[in-house]
């Protein structure tokens, strides 16, 4: 028996089926349960119960053995005063309050389901990527959906906690701390760094000044980026070299570690020399993007934006040995709302809220509701399952679910886990 499961019979009211009898005898209702404690004290506040006609109003404890109570050393702790139930799995011991009265107990042990109990041991025991695989049944959609929505703000908050620490980091400034969220999507997960870096070393300021000229904003990107530390032997290469040579005294600039790019196990259109010259390409097309992503209205708009006209391809071979003319120059329709996904979307909504301004975070949501649902493993997964995505924010939430909930096993937070449990 884990005390966890005690917590959740009291707080989702299973109880209230049953008649309820006290180690007194009297028998007990349960009014309400509380609000659960999550600081030290007892576990749920401002419960209400009702004996012999007699309405009590206080706290409630709940532990596995009512000898707990002694060795959690509440018995001369003040905070645990106002306790009027002590809700125990098993009583295997008279417990009194400081005046030495008993303490009211409730003993668990024969109320609880058998079924109840063989489920959540399935949850706790499984070795299944999602442990209610096994006994896997869906609330109505009401619930099911509510869930979902209550997920994806979950994990819109999540990212928001990240951002704001960037914007944080970069003194409150959204159009570069925008930039920089925008450069570490472009990294992936592999280079995700290495961009941060180039970021980092590579100022929107600079870039400013030379925002009309595509070749001025390659030099800048790839020279920072430590691709200009040899003899090169393509004509435009040399070119953007000899520039950005220039540019580097000019604005005293630094350049990364060429070494730090990863290139192994990738696919040559994720190497970071192609993805380079693209974030080059978007920097060029759309200078002050924040501003610009703030005023947009709808999902077309923005989708536009983000179709990259400019990629210079055909002299990147000689960066990473790999030749690049077959491949496709700008981002495909999957790259660009990943993009908006964990880049846009967030950021947007994180502005409104911080704002007070309802219709930026509303905007940002409905994006996602427009956004066609992602393509991953584990949307795969749930959709086994029978959760049928039909858009992004459906998918953000489901990711949401796997990562923070299953992967934890907090399925007794979980909406689905709560439906499983109390099933008959
Ligand atoms: S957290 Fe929810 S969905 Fe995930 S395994 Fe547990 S009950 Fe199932």
């Amino acid at each position: 028996m884990k005390e966890e499961l005690l917590h959740f019979i009291w707080k989702s009211k299973i109880l209230l089926k049953n008649n309820l009898i006290l180690s007194n005898t009297k028998e007990v209702e349960i009014i309400s349960v509380g609000t659960l404690n999550y600081d030290a004290g007892p576990d749920f506040f401002n419960a209400k119960i009702k004996i012999d006609n007699e309405i009590l109003v206080g706290n409630i404890e709940i532990h596995i053995k009512a000898s707990d109570w002694i060795a959690h050393k509440h018995s001369n702790d003040k905070k645990y005063d106002n306790v009027i139930l002590h809700v125990v799995f098993e009583n295997d011991k008279p417990i009194f309050d400081n005046n030495n009265l008993p303490i009211l107990t409730l003993e668990l042990k024969n109320y609880l389901d058998p079924k109840l109990l063989n489920k959540y041991k399935t949850l706790d025991q499984t070795k299944s990527t999602i442990p209610c695989e096994p006994i896997f049944s869906l609330p109505n959609d009401f619930k099911l959906n509510a869930w979902l929505d209550r997920l994806v703000f979950e994990r819109l908050e999540k990212k928001c906690i990240q951002i704001e620490a960037l914007l944080k980091a970069n003194n409150n400034n959204w159009e570069q701390t925008f930039y920089i969220l925008t450069a570490k999507y472009f990294g992936q997960k592999t280079n995700e760094q290495a961009f941060e870096w180039l970021a980092n070393n590579l100022p929107l300021q600079v870039i400013a000044k030379h925002k009309d000229k595509l070749s001025h904003i390659e030099a800048l990107v790839l020279g920072t980026a430590g691709f200009f530390d040899k003899k090169l032997d393509d004509d435009y290469l040399q070119f953007l070299q000899k520039e950005y040579m220039y540019f580097k005294k000019k604005y005293n600039l630094i350049s990364i570690d060429k070494t730090i790019w990863k290139f192994g196990k990738m696919r040559p259109s994720n190497f970071p020399t192609l993805r380079l010259m693209q974030f080059a390409s978007l920097i060029y097309q759309s200078s002050h993007l924040f501003s610009k992503v703030l005023e947009v209205e709808n999902l077309k708009e923005l989708k536009e934006m983000y179709q990259l006209k400019h990629v210079h391809l055909i002299h990147l071979s000689e960066l990473s040995n790999h030749q690049f003319s077959a491949i496709k120059a700008d981002l495909g329709k999957q790259a660009i709302y990943t993009l908006l996904i964990n880049t846009v979307v967030p950021i947007v909504f994180l502005y409104g809220k911080l704002r007070f301004d309802d219709d930026k975070c509303n905007k940002a949501i409905n994006w996602l509701e427009q956004i066609e649902p992602e393509k991953n493993s584990i949307v795969a997964f749930w959709n086994q399952l029978n959760i049928k995505a039909n858009n992004a924010a459906n998918t953000q939430a489901l990711l949401q679910l796997k990562n923070e909930y299953c992967n934890h096993k907090k399925c007794l937070n979980c909406e689905i886990g709560f439906h499983i449990l109390n099933q008959n």
